[in-house]
């Protein structure tokens, strides 16, 4: 199975709106240095023969992001502005999929099921909503895909994270979450069976004193989870980053230091075999 970045962004995505910053300006100027929001692309492994694409969060950039080839399933972490509201593009006024199995919780369920215009999406069979739930493994391309719930106190729904299991090697998926758990980072560093070869984590803020409203919008620091994680042999990769983290520059200082420390950033377009 082959795992593709297709985004690192958090959810308000780079440029970001009412942002005059460096990275912003740059981002509206040259549309080459936008930054597309965090999720994952999984597909059979030799892309020559590829006929299977699943999709880990429906990003509003999903346009940008897939091919126009067909999708064959969409996994949602949570309700949120960045992971689920690119579902609004599989609908009649776009391609007019026909039945895309979207795995989600119970909870997201109901509220597609209630909440125009993701209901129009169920009624007129443009999705298949398919429950999952803390533990749940869905098997595909030879490998599959294990459902971990993890907590995030400012949506209604379940939030969950993902170990993709491979042929030959784990990748554990937790883009956006409140903060450590003494599970979560478990499934980090030795997970129940193998350690994971691969996480790609976490990483919107550099430091809490990134942004004004950090309490709000809190996530783990790349700073703290750098000092927790740093004795861990994963290969360790930051997505959903905000677009006033320091580290999405490349020659800055804070990116020198993530390095040095043998982290890195979850570049769009890297892919992992596993
Ligand atoms: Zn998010
Ligand atoms: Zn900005």
């Amino acid at each position: 199975m082959k795992v593709e970045v297709l985004g690192n962004a958090q959810d308000g995505g780079v440029p970001h709106l009412g942002c005059e910053c460096e990275m912003c300006e740059e981002a509206r100027e040259k549309p080459e240095k936008a930054k597309k929001i965090a999720s994952l692309l999984l597909e059979e492994g030799d892309s020559e023969n590829s006929n299977a694409q699943y999709l880990i969060d429906a990003t509003p950039d999903i346009r940008y992001q897939t091919t126009g080839k067909y999708i064959d399933g969409v996994f949602l972490s949570h309700e949120g502005l960045g992971h689920m509201t690119g579902l609004l593009f599989l609908g009649k006024e776009s391609h007019n999929y026909e039945g895309i199995p979207v795995y989600t919780s119970e909870k997201a369920n109901e509220f597609l099921q209630k909440n125009d215009p993701y209901r129009l999406l169920k009624d007129r069979g443009n999705i298949d909503v398919y429950e999952i739930e803390d533990g749940d493994k869905q098997n595909l391309m030879n490998g599959c895909v294990e459902v971990i719930e993890t907590e995030h106190p400012r949506v209604e729904t379940n939030n969950f994270c993902f170990m993709i299991h491979g042929e030959e090697k784990k990748l554990f998926y937790v883009s956006d979450i409140h903060e450590w758990s003494h599970e979560i980072k478990q499934k980090v560093k030795e997970a129940d069976i193998a350690i994971p070869d691969i996480a790609i984590i976490d990483g919107t803020f550099w430091s809490a004193d990134e942004i004004e409203r950090y309490s709000e919008v809190s996530h783990p620091t790349i700073i703290t989870t750098m000092a927790e994680m740093e004795d861990v042999d994963t290969e360790i990769y930051f997505t959903h980053l905000n677009h006033t983290n320091p580290a999405y520059r490349e020659d800055s200082e804070e990116r020198g230091e993530l390095e040095e420390r043998e982290f890195e950033i979850a570049e769009q377009g890297m892919e992992f075999e596993i």
